[in-house]
């Protein structure tokens, strides 16, 4: 029996996390939220997989809108992912269980305003309208403040020292119903990161990811390996699986999750800690509304297949789903693409190389890595 971490409870809809309550299971919507009968269709296959929370993203009017109209639709319990706007929160908040801020994307709006103000205001809407928040840091997109600290290798003292200071902050203000989470794609990063915050706040319920696992069975077992090293160690009252996924088959994220947890149970674990660090590592994140092109999913799928070729060797390859976090999120990856509506954007060890059709990218991108290899990657 794992002895988990004293976590305080936190009420998200119907449903606890936290202080022994079972581990939570939740996915995000990945189409276009303004897409209700898409958006709904997925809700509905969730749901139905047994979803705990179903997170939907919210950048603009149009997509708080939406949301609204699919809250009427459905009972689930639901999250909205703020990403950049965190004043939807005021639009939002009513009619949601949960927002999820990310503090590194608090400075995109008013960026005079110190983030101590931003983060009391969702606070306080977060009061008046009963819900739950999480505090999502995510290695990609740390708080640049932060950041600029730090050596630009290390991804994870920013990552814990954020989420320490917006935890700090929330108790302060006198709010505790709050998750956290501290996603890296490498999963031995992320349990580092998880183990550090853990160690200084055993009290505050963790949301676990490792993010952009990427394409099935891979992504699923760079999750298990996190999973396995926290939940044993009693951390984590909460989980999502982030595979990049067709929209109709969103719903493995959950059974992949219920799978990782069942087998921990059981005892069905392994002892691993690195993930082939000296193998070739796609990274792919699971796609969500800012997705414009939806050849993306099989892109990242045919970039799986083109390269297998390189197995033995020590590149990692990250394809992301969208302009906006592509470019920040591909910085540390070898080989790192991010797609916009007509042409896929390609960068080699932090170099821009240029911007491909869809049908040419996969021939460039073979191309580039040939060279990387040829030079002794
Ligand atoms: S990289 Fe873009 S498309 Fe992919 S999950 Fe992140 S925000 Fe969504």
């Amino acid at each position: 029996m794992i002895q988990r971490n004293p976590t305080r409870p936190v009420k998200i809809g119907n449903i606890t996390i936290g202080q022994g309550h079972p581990i939570a299971v939740q996915s995000m919507c990945a189409t276009p939220t303004t897409d209700i009968n898409a958006t709904l269709g997925q809700l509905r296959s969730l749901e139905k997989a047994g979803a705990d929370i179903i997170r939907i993203a919210a950048d603009n009017k149009k997509d708080a809108a939406a949301l609204i109209q699919l809250r009427d639709e459905t009972d689930a319990v639901l999250s909205v992912d703020l990403q950049e706007n965190y004043r939807l929160a005021e639009v939002l908040a009513p009619h949601v269980d949960k927002i999820r801020y990310n503090p590194g994307h608090l400075y995109h709006h008013e960026r005079k305003k110190p983030w101590k103000e931003k983060v009391a205001y969702l606070a306080d809407i977060a009061v008046k309208h009963d819900c739950a928040m999480r505090v999502g840091v995510n290695a990609g997109s740390v708080d640049p403040d932060k950041a600029a600290r730090y050596a630009d290798d290390d991804s994870i003292i920013p990552m814990v020292e954020s989420a320490l200071e917006h935890s700090d902050w929330l108790d302060h203000l006198g709010y505790t119903r709050y998750c956290v989470s501290l996603k890296d794609s490498d999963p031995a990063k992320t349990v580092d990161a998880y183990l550090r915050f853990a160690e200084v706040r055993p009290d505050i319920p963790l949301h676990l990811g490792v993010t952009e696992a990427g394409i099935p069975p891979m992504g699923v077992e760079k999750t298990r390996i996190a999973f396995e090293q926290l939940i044993g160690k009693g951390i984590g009252d909460t989980i999502r699986v982030s595979l990049t996924l067709p929209y109709e088959r969103k719903y493995e994220e959950i059974e992949a999750g219920r799978g990782i947890l069942d087998d921990i149970n059981a005892g069905r674990v392994r002892t691993v800690v690195h993930f082939n660090a000296d193998r070739l590592n796609l990274i792919s994140c699971p796609s969500c509304s800012r997705v414009e092109n939806e050849a993306f999913i099989d892109l990242a799928h045919k970039v799986q297949e083109r390269t297998s070729w390189a197995e033995q060797h020590a590149v990692t390859i990250a394809v992301m789903g969208c302009r906006v976090n592509g470019p920040g999120e591909t910085d540390d990856a070898d080989l790192g693409l991010w797609c916009g509506p007509n042409y896929v954007n390609l960068k080699r060890q932090g170099e821009k190389v240029g911007a491909f059709k869809y049908d040419e990218i996969l021939d460039r991108l073979d191309q580039e890595l040939k060279q990387l290899v040829s030079n002794g990657q």
